[in-house]
């Protein structure tokens, strides 16, 4: 969220109570997809996508590794339904707006993409095989919009924790006054 405010030009702050990636992001296994079912995420995730293989190809350690995804689908009629559902959606968003498609694979392909995977007895109908999707080291990436949030004029303040807010604050001060102003939040550090 820093960055992307910081790339609009408004003044903000991030603070955070322990160190960057310190939360959930410390867990991550740092799995990235293009696919969601949702259309807005959908675009989003491939915004993400593309944005980590555009920062990587300009020489961000980044560790991005895009063998492409496999979701199974069981051998159920809904699953299938959904499945052929967004593959179709996928590709007319792939028209639309670019985005990469989805495509429907059999067992046997699935076998051949991931040999190691054993679908014996398991009533695996096929799978989804989305390209360019892969894994990421969460904290690379973060440190990665941390550092060009900076750049453009984002602050972060770490060992800072929010510990309350003002009643009558407004957001828009909230993001217009500087360190020395009133943040409109109470903090501890
Ligand atoms: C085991 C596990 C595996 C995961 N695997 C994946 C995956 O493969 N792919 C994927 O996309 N997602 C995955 N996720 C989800 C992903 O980790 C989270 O969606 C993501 O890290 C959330 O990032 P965040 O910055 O919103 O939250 P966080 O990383 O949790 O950051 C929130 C930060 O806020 C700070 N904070 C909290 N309260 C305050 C306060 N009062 N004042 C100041 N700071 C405060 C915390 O210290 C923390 O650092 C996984 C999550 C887990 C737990």
């Amino acid at each position: 969220m820093l960055y992307n405010l910081a790339k609009r030009g408004v003044k903000c702050v991030l603070f955070e109570k322990g160190e960057l990636t310190c939360g959930a992001t410390w867990h991550a296994a740092g799995l990235v997809t293009r696919f969601h079912g949702g259309n807005n995420f959908r675009l989003w995730h491939d915004e993400g996508v593309n944005l980590f293989s555009q920062w990587q190809a300009e020489g961000t350690p980044l560790s991005f590794h895009t063998p492409g995804s496999i979701r199974l689908i069981p051998n159920q009629r809904d699953y299938i339904d959904e499945a052929k559902y967004q593959v179709s959606k996928a590709k007319i968003f792939s028209g639309l707006f670019e985005c990469e498609q989805h495509h429907m694979i059999s067992v046997d392909e699935i076998k051949e993409k991931h040999p190691l995977v054993n679908l014996e007895d398991t009533g695996i109908y096929g799978g989804i095989f989305t390209e360019g999707d892969g894994h990421i080291d969460p904290s690379s990436v973060t440190n990665a919009f941390a550092d060009r949030a900076k750049g453009l004029g984002g602050t972060i303040e770490q060992k800072t924790e929010v510990v309350g807010k003002l009643q009558s604050f407004q957001v828009s001060q909230a993001l217009q006054s500087d360190r020395n102003a009133s943040w409109g939040c109470a903090l501890r550090s």
